[in-house]
């Protein structure tokens, strides 16, 4: 995986990876000295259309071809960070948006990362995104799109999907409360409810991520057949049996529990996501320990974009080695976007998605934050 002596690449993929690869005539060779080639790093849980600051204000504030052109900038600080591919878990009510940025990607007509995208993402009335708190008067419009049952679901990831959605992003628990150091969030939707999505994004070669905290919408989830529980705070026996039996992967988002208890508006603030992110933690290791398959999503917007490498850091930090960290970046990462085969790994017919780091990432995971050369896609953006 690290360390192939050099890479072949011709127009968008790798020809040939090795120690004898041989130059054709006319290759332009790039030499990066010893750093370590590393395929591009996937990041499973993104928000192009946040930024730091409040979070429900910035979506009431500012239009939505505002939060347009900062995405295009968030898109290229994440590809600048080594990130060539990702996941956007929903645009927090700028419905579509997304479309725009993924095409112009791909495209090439702005620096970004590939992307899977989902629109904005799907919640019940009075739910966990509905723009609580305000005078009702305001009507102020929730981040997410309404479904409140299985026939409502279906018809909004139909709707989403016309508008070019690549997957569904469902808020399935919250809020999240701690009394007395026991953890509870309130579940949204019923098992039968998320079955019925899971089918319905099937029918169309899809698949519903789920924002879940903990039991039992967690359960709901993993019975349904969704493709990834996303924070997974806290996972009860079966679900973790059935995640590592279905190959469910949880995305534990450390970094996103980590900024905001470290930027919090108060110090009560600041201690409930501390008190959070220490039984996370916790509850992690016992996830490791269960075979709970993991893939690696930082949730930045809400911190600055470019900067999410420390998800890597901090789940070395919190239990996991350093080549199982990479592993579950790029292999099961590849997996989850539905690009297996062609990214996370440097091998013939892979997409060129390339970067370079100072020294071993599996001594030194923090060498992933100073990621120096990005190809992707055969492009050289950064060297
Ligand atoms: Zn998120």
């Amino acid at each position: 995986m690290v360390k192939p002596g050099e890479v072949l690449v011709q127009g968008e993929r790798i020809v040939e990876v090795g120690t004898s690869v041989k130059h054709p005539a006319g290759a332009e060779v790039l030499d990066l000295g010893d750093r370590t080639l590393l395929p591009g790093l996937i990041d499973a849980h993104i928000h192009l259309f946040l930024h730091p600051g409040a979070e429900d204000l910035q979506t009431v504030q500012e239009s939505v071809p505002q939060r347009t052109i900062m995405a295009t900038l968030a898109a290229r600080d994440d590809l600048m960070a080594g990130f060539t591919a990702e996941r956007d878990m929903g645009t927090e009510g700028a419905g579509s948006a997304d479309t725009a940025i993924r095409n112009a990607i791909d495209e090439g007509r702005i620096p970004g990362p590939r992307l899977r995208i989902s629109g904005n993402a799907v919640n019940i009335l009075g739910g966990h995104e509905d723009a609580i708190g305000y005078n009702p008067e305001q009507h102020v419009l929730p981040n997410a799109d309404y479904a409140n049952n299985a026939d409502e679901l279906v018809a909004v990831m139909r709707r989403q999907s016309k508008e070019g959605a690549d997957f569904v992003k469902i808020y399935e628990t919250g809020a999240d409360s701690v009394r007395d150091g026991k953890f509870s969030t309130v579940f949204q939707y019923t098992e039968a409810q998320l079955e019925a999505a899971v089918k319905e994004a099937a029918r169309v070669g899809r698949h519903v991520a789920v924002h879940a905290t903990g039991e039992p919408g967690t359960l709901f989830a993993a019975r349904a057949g969704v493709a990834s529980i996303d924070h997974a705070y806290q996972l009860g026996e079966e679900t973790m049996r059935l995640m590592k039996e279905k190959q469910i992967f949880a995305v534990p988002t450390f970094a996103i529990s980590e900024y905001f208890a470290e930027h919090a508006a108060t110090a009560e603030q600041a201690a409930h996501e501390r008190q959070m992110l220490d039984l996370h933690v916790q509850e992690f290791r016992n996830q490791i320990a269960a075979g709970v398959p993991m893939a690696v999503g930082s949730d930045v917007g809400p911190f600055p974009h470019g900067t999410q490498a420390r998800e890597f850091v901090l789940m070395v930090k919190y239990g996991m080695p350093p080549l199982a960290v990479l592993q579950a970046d790029l292999v099961n990462g590849a997996k989850l976007l539905g690009w297996d085969g062609q990214i996370g790994g440097l091998e013939a017919g892979y997409f060129a998605d390339v970067i370079a780091v100072p020294g071993d990432p599996l001594q030194d995971i923090g060498v992933l934050q100073n990621v120096g050369f990005v190809m992707k896609g055969g492009v050289v953006y950064k060297k």
